[in-house]
């Protein structure tokens, strides 16, 4: 009997807003425990809640990257219950009149549904101490900090689509600046339902709901396991329980966590201290006008525009920060080829090994467009070429600056090559002997002996031609 997976994933995205949905405090992340937190987000009484204008521009802004429905009229509404990082013991969400509806994402094995994308509030961080003693300790400053969900619909088959669908959104978000999706820092974190049918029915299975997923790594394990386990107990003959089960990553399986709680038992009713979140056509409207180019638009264009191959322009648009400083490097130097090889390479290996951001270094696109430049022009090798560039990124001085006070530029006159070229033909006899015999591996070693005295300032294409004459006059002779 063969079965399949059924997933939908419940995504919650910290919104990149200063400060908290519902109050002024400050959502920079990292600060003391409990220094950004007021009367308002620790739910103290009396206090009245007020909306953030631009969490909610960000969300529209998100509805509208997704084809969304974005409702005229939502509503904020109480979502109680009792835990001790809710310090009001109710959650401000939206439940029946969700900001927007029916959106979807594109992925490989096609589109995926989205249910609803609403905002809400978020909880504050319990501390569970690991050493000396049994007691939690709680931070606040995360409680009110925007949150957007995002539902999908039950339409992804795999963990691995999963996966896909999250990198995907993530990228979304990140391009439209809407969160920076950091999942060490907790900005974007998943809750998935999953169940598991046989092939061929179109009843859902009984599901589950697995928490506490955050990171790709652990959205792949922890579906991989309970899809394992829920096909299991159904090839035993055994009974799937409806419930909420928690990743463990430590022992690396999905653990019961409560029973699932119906919407009832939140006793959702509209928020009474907030009015309906009325919406105009320009209020939409411009925030759309904000809108971005989205990275498959902009990779389909990269492959159209500047003849990149499909691998070149997914790596290139993957993030924004990297497809600007293409475009911009591109409008400098018109050869798009030659600096996705270099931003693709040497510039990201280096980047990545000084743990920087591109779009934030010193090699500036308008230095990588001047160096590109000097080695297709020959002024420098490609090897020199390679050392001037960390020598940019460490020091900040302009590549044709490296050059000039490090006497880097190319040996590239018959003048200066020919007298040297003789020296490694008298120096290396036998090399000498073999490639005159038809031996022309030796060449390579010729060349590099050159190159050795030259500190690699030959240009490689003049040493060969200057060592393949002497050949010639050689025989001829
Ligand atoms: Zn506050």
């Amino acid at each position: 009997m063969d079965f399949e997976p059924v997933i939908g994933l419940e995504v919650h995205v910290e919104l990149a807003t200063q400060s908290k949905m519902f109050c002024s405090c400050s959502t920079a992340f990292g600060a003391p425990p409990n220094t950004q937190v007021c009367p308002v987000c620790l739910g103290l009484p009396g206090v009245l809640p007020v909306t953030n204008r631009q969490a909610i521009n960000l969300a529209i802004k998100a509805a509208l990257a997704f084809g969304c429905k974005i409702s005229s009229s939502s509503r904020f509404a109480r979502k109680s219950y009792f835990y001790p990082d809710l310090p009001k013991n109710y959650q401000i969400s939206q439940y029946e009149e969700p900001l927007a509806t029916e959106g979807s994402l594109e992925i490989a094995s096609g589109e995926i549904g989205l249910r609803r994308i609403h905002l809400e509030e978020d909880a504050g961080k319990l501390i569970h101490a690991e050493r000396n003693g049994d007691f939690s300790l709680i931070d606040f400053n995360r409680a009110g900090i925007p949150l957007m969900e995002i539902v999908t619909q039950p339409a992804l088959r795999s963990p691995e689509d999963a996966v896909e669908f999250l990198q995907k959104l993530r990228q979304v978000l990140r391009y439209l600046e809407i969160s920076d999706c950091s999942m060490e820092e907790g900005s974007l974190r998943c809750d998935a339902n999953v169940s598991v049918r046989k092939i061929g029915e179109q009843i859902l299975g009984t599901k589950v709901e697995v928490k506490n997923l955050n990171s790709f790594r652990s959205v792949r394990k922890a579906l991989t396991f309970e899809i394992d386990r829920q096909t299991r107990l159904l090839l035993e003959g055994k009974e799937i329980f409806q419930e909420t089960r928690l990743w463990n990553e430590n022992r690396a399986v999905t653990e019961t966590m409560r029973g699932k709680e119906e919407a009832h038992d939140y006793r959702y009713f509209p928020e009474p201290d907030l009015r309906p979140l009325m919406l105009t056509q320009e209020d939409v409207d411009r925030v759309r006008s904000e809108l971005v180019e989205l990275p498959e638009v902009r990779k389909k264009r990269f492959i159209a525009e500047y003849h990149l191959s499909s691998y070149e322009a997914t790596v290139l648009t993957a993030e924004k920060e990297v497809a600007d400083y293409f475009e911009t490097a591109t409008k400098l130097y018109p050869q798009p080829k030659i600096l996705a090889n270099w931003i693709m390479g040497e510039l990201a290996a280096l980047v990545r090994e000084e743990k920087l951001d591109i779009g934030n270094q010193p090699v500036t696109p308008s230095f990588l467009a001047e160096l590109a430049k000097m080695v297709e022009n020959g002024i420098i090798t490609r090897l020199a070429g390679k050392d001037v560039l960390r020598e940019c990124l460490k020091t900040g001085r302009s590549p044709a600056t490296i050059v000039s006070e490090a006497e880097l530029a190319q040996v590239a006159d018959r003048g200066s090559l020919e007298p040297i070229v003789l020296e490694v033909i008298t120096e290396n006899k036998k090399a000498w002997n073999d490639f005159q015999h038809g031996t022309e591996k030796a060449l390579g070693f010729l060349m590099g002996q050159v190159m050795r005295k030259t500190k690699g300032r030959a240009n490689p294409k003049l040493v060969e031609q200057l060592i393949r004459e002497h050949r010639h006059g050689k025989q001829e002779n």
